[in-house]
């Protein structure tokens, strides 16, 4: 489904990211894979390779809300395989802290990672997807839906989230570029399954489907809203959630 097509995927070296990086290539991509440390980077690299060493992914760990650096990244990887045709804003970090708790450090650590990166990488590979009628594709939630009892910069990442990706689809639409968001719901990342049961069970209590999205479910709408299936999609904030709405 993406024959011949260049991919960048911020935090592509575990979890969700890790799978839509996989994903990507098994479709025929070209995927640079970005990650906080290079340590991490060269494991997802490694782990990648070994599955099929034919697969053509480079990976780098640049400060994602530099847009110094972030440019320096993208002008790697359109050497390297000649394009870009879709960007992937993956990389984010969660928060349980109360509000009372909050300190301005961690409300930035949010912002910048969450929100910032976003931007940033959005706003330099633009250049690139408007040569290639590209896709920009955002990690939203579920909690960008209908918000979440604690760690409140945790959602409101999110709606800025949904809210750049509905903003950007309208400015980048005169370029034919399409930009959409994915909001997973609980979806079984390494963290997710070190849970004990006490915690999963209830809450697998309120998804109609009966059970924890798995990282594959989530990157199977991220290869389809990538893919030319979708090519009059733009705007869209699909949710891969199991159902689950409250
Ligand atoms: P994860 O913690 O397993 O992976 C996070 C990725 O982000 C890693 O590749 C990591 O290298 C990267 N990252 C973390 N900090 C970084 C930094 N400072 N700079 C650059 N990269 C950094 O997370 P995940 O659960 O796979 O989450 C991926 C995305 O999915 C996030 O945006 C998250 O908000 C969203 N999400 C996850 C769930 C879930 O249940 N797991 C549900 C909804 C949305």
């Amino acid at each position: 489904m993406l024959n011949g097509k260049v991919a960048i995927v911020t935090g592509g070296t575990r979890g969700i990211g890790f799978s839509i990086v996989k994903k990507f290539l098994e479709n025929g991509a070209k995927v640079a894979l970005l990650g906080s440390r290079k340590e991490t980077v060269d494991q997802a690299l490694q782990k990648l390779k070994q599955i099929n060493n034919q697969y053509e992914v480079i990976g780098f760990c640049p400060v994602l809300h530099s847009e110094n650096e972030v440019k320096e990244c993208c002008s790697k990887v359109a050497n390297t395989f000649g394009k870009i045709d879709i960007l992937v804003n993956n990389a984010g970090i969660s928060s349980r802290t109360r509000l009372e708790d909050y300190t301005e450090d961690e409300y930035d650590k949010i912002a910048n990672l969450n929100i910032k990166s976003a931007f940033i990488c959005s706003k330099v590979a633009s250049s690139y997807l408007k040569d290639t009628k590209g896709v920009i594709l955002n990690t939203s939630s579920m909690v960008s839906i209908y918000g979440q009892p604690s760690g409140v910069m945790y959602p409101v990442s999110k709606f800025a989230i949904n809210g750049l990706t509905k903003s950007l689809a309208r400015e980048l639409a005169p370029f034919s570029v399409r930009v959409n968001a994915i909001a997973p719901g609980i979806t079984e990342t390494d963290m997710v399954k070190q849970l004990p049961k006490e915690v999963i069970e209830p809450l697998i209590t309120t998804i109609p489907l009966g059970r924890i999205g798995t990282t594959d479910d989530v990157a199977n709408a991220f290869l389809f809203l990538a893919s030319d299936m979708a090519t009059y999609i733009t705007g869209e904030i699909l949710q891969v959630d199991g159902g689950a709405r409250s």
